[in-house]
């Protein structure tokens, strides 16, 4: 489904990815981790265009993501993403957050966008919610606010950037149990967390990066049994 080959991105003269190759397979769900700075954030967003690369190659779905002349806009409706900081438009209601995308990119009819979106927040346990502009509701309840927008769009894999990292630590399991049943529904999904219990109940594959490289790229088992690197020992005695 994500094929990230030998990627490689410059800031200016600061090489921040180098040499990073790894796949995510239909169906699979890959947790990527690893230090502030190393290169998390950037690499997804390598795949669904926001960043461009310097050398290698990303291709989702066989569509070559880093080709010159690739529509980005349909490419990124098709690969939903979910940010940190929600990221929601604050002036809408959460049923026009929903529904922005469903009627301007995809061309859905009014009707078809606001059923999809009643749908899809009542999975959430927020259809009371729907009226309401995103800054009425708690840090919890945007994000899966943020999801469901994301989701409202079929997409073929979901990228997460660190979507708990900002919310108090007494709504963060509201979003992973989204999250945990997306991936038991079948969803591809590319997770940037240091949750490492949502890692180790879902995730197929981990992937750690340090200074922009991906260090180890294995089952999660074998990651959390016993990483092969002292740079991926040395990260998870400090998180867990
Ligand atoms: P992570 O998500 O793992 O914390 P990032 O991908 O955000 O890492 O950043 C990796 C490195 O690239 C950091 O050193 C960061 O300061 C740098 N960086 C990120 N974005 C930019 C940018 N737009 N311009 C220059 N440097 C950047
Ligand atoms: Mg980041």
């Amino acid at each position: 489904m994500i094929e990230i080959e030998r990627l490689s991105k410059w800031y200016g003269d600061f090489q921040v990815l180098t040499d990073c190759t790894t796949r995510v397979a239909r169906g699979e769900v890959v947790v990527v981790c690893g230090p502030s700075g190393s290169g998390k954030s950037t690499l997804i967003k390598c795949v669904n265009g926001l960043e461009p690369a310097q050398k290698g190659r990303i291709t989702v779905e066989s569509v070559d993501v880093t080709a010159r002349g690739t529509d980005l806009t349909r490419l990124r409706s098709r690969i939903g993403m979910v940010f940190q900081h929600f990221e929601l438009y604050p002036h809408m209601t959460v049923r026009e957050n929903l529904c922005l995308a469903q009627q301007k990119v995809l061309g859905r009819s009014r009707d078809e966008a606001v059923a999809k979106a009643e749908a899809l927040l009542e999975r959430v346990g927020l259809s009371q919610h729907i009226d309401k502009h995103p800054g009425a509701l708690s840090g919890g309840q945007q994000q899966r606010v943020a999801i469901s927008r994301a989701l409202a769009m079929d997409p073929v894999a979901m990228l997460f950037d660190e979507p708990t990292s900002a919310l108090d630590p007494e709504m963060i399991n509201e979003v992973l149990d989204v999250m945990v049943e997306l991936a038991r529904e079948g969803m591809t999904m590319m997770v940037v967390t240091h949750e490492m219990g949502f890692a180790r109940k879902v995730a197929d594959r981990v992937v750690f990066m340090d200074a922009g490289a991906i260090v180890e790229d294995r089952p999660t088992e074998e990651f959390f049994g016993s990483p092969s690197s002292d740079r991926a020992r040395d990260f998870l005695s400090k998180i867990l």
